[in-house]
């Protein structure tokens, strides 16, 4: 296939980073846009699964040996990747010209905003890819532009935010409201250093999700929403099967998971997972193990082989002596697969923004249990903007009780209100497959961008 225009890719190596800008290549890709993904050679070697379709080029963070566990210091790995990462993104462009597939546009992750300053020098266009929601970053903008001071004075103090319900201060962003992560804060306020220069700014969300925030937040930036993107047989029933989901850090117990659930009544199920990097405190995990199994429902659990330990002690054992069948931990599972399972009724989720915009997809209720990052608003907006689930409170330590993990989950799989909340993901999922389907917001966003990148092609 001859292709008319040529993306180069820089994600940030994270799972999920690259989970979306992966999906979103291969849409792109599907419109006859040839695309390079430049992957860190730890993230490469790191890499569980790497059947995917589009190209993957190695650059380097100055870390090939062990990525940012290598680095001294969070701040040491961003200032050497700007370093190496330039010069190696610089390299592969200048290859890729040598084998005839020149570069015409660069769509990096606003994490690494130096790949502006690559893109001018080689006189390529550039989009920015935010894989947050327009909520997130209109937060982490107005904290940016010296608008929104936090730690806050009180503990529930309200904060009003153009484009935003008001909130308090606990639904805003870890990286704001603590004050101990200064560093991580810099990178993500950092995010709107260099957008001015900028052609597109993409977001991983879909119009009809943020309407009021998008509107906002495009009268600065030429936003255009471009998600859920999620591999579109999900969406769309009448694409073929194929389940591929591309890179995975982690190996998916795929079989152990999806043979337990066809054994499962329907929408008996509370799904549970933590995301890629999660790390609960010893004393939650205890508290989560004995809410799920007082709960009386059944429950697939994914704990990372490096939160294993934490589990009460004989609680695997127990599980697999128990004479019903109620719960399976498995270490990591295919979680849309998961999701669009027919016997999953329930997702307790820590509000990733790939979780939740994946439970939104596929319509899955959920109990929402932040942690950290982006998650406190994310969970904030699941349960009070879209009323899609509810949010398990925390006490003065910050710990979620399993009292509290039983009652929401009962709320969501039995009460009038998880009615409700059932009703509403209807909504919200036919909403989401529109966006992405022909014609629709998120569709036309995508169709306008690449016809825009055919205009300044070689
Ligand atoms: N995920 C998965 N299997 C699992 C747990 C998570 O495939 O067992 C995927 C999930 O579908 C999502 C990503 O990992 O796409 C996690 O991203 P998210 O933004 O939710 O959380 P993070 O890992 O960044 O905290």
């Amino acid at each position: 296939m001859s292709h008319k225009a040529h993306c180069l890719i820089l994600p940030y190596p994270i799972q999920g980073h690259i989970n979306p800008m992966l999906q979103f290549s291969k849409r792109l890709q599907s419109k006859n846009v040839k695309i390079t993904i430049a992957a860190t050679k730890f993230f490469l070697q790191t890499m569980q699964e790497l059947s995917t379709p589009v190209s993957i080029e190695a650059i380097s963070d100055g870390y090939d040996d062990g990525g940012i566990y290598q680095a001294e210091s969070f701040a040491a790995y961003i200032t050497r990747f700007k370093e190496v990462g330039s010069d190696t993104m610089s390299q592969l462009i200048e290859t890729l010209t040598t084998r005839g597939y020149p570069v015409n546009c660069i769509v990096y992750d606003p994490f690494l905003p130096w790949a502006v300053e690559v893109a001018k020098k080689y006189g390529l266009a550039c989009a920015a890819f935010f894989t947050q929601s327009c909520a997130v970053d209109n937060i982490y903008y107005h904290v940016h532009k010296g608008v929104l001071k936090l730690p806050p004075t009180e503990v529930d103090e309200e904060i009003s935010i153009p484009g935003l319900v008001t909130i308090e201060s606990s639904d805003v962003p870890s990286f704001v409201s603590t004050p101990e992560s200064a560093r991580a804060l810099e990178m993500l306020v950092n995010q709107f250093s260099n957008l001015e220069k900028i052609d597109w700014v993409l977001i991983n969300s879909f119009y009809e999700l943020e309407k009021e925030v998008t509107d906002w937040m495009s009268k600065l930036y030429p936003i255009k929403t471009i998600g859920p993107t999620i591999p579109s047989v999900y969406l769309d029933k009448r694409l073929p099967d194929d389940k591929e989901y591309g890179l995975s850090i982690f190996k998916p117990m795929t079989n152990e998971c999806l043979n337990w659930l066809n054994h499962q009544p329907i929408s008996s199920v509370v799904y549970v997972s933590f995301g890629s990097l999660t790390k609960l405190e010893p004393e939650q995990m205890e508290e989560l193990a004995w809410g799920l199994k007082n709960s009386n429902k059944n429950f697939l659990w994914v704990v990372r082989s490096t939160e294993e330990s934490k589990l009460p002690k004989n609680f695997l054992e127990e599980l697999k002596l128990a004479s019903e069948n109620k719960g399976l931990v498995v270490s990591w599972c295919p979680q849309l697969q998961v999701l669009e399972h027919k016997s999953v009724g329930c997702f307790l989720t820590h509000c990733g923004w790939n979780s939740t915009l994946e439970a939104i997809s596929l319509g899955v209720p959920m109990v929402a249990m932040p942690q950290w990052s982006d998650q406190p608003t994310n969970a904030k907006l699941v349960e009070d903007v879209w009323e899609m689930g509810v949010k398990a409170k925390q006490d003065e330590k910050g710990l979620v009780r399993r009292e509290v993990i039983e009652e929401c989950i009962r709320i969501v799989m039995e009460e009038e209100k998880g009615k409700m909340i059932k009703e509403n993901t209807k909504k919200w999922k036919e909403l989401a497959r529109n966006a992405v389907d022909e014609g629709g917001s998120s569709d036309r966003n995508i169709e306008e961008f690449v016809s825009k990148l055919l205009t300044i092609s070689y």
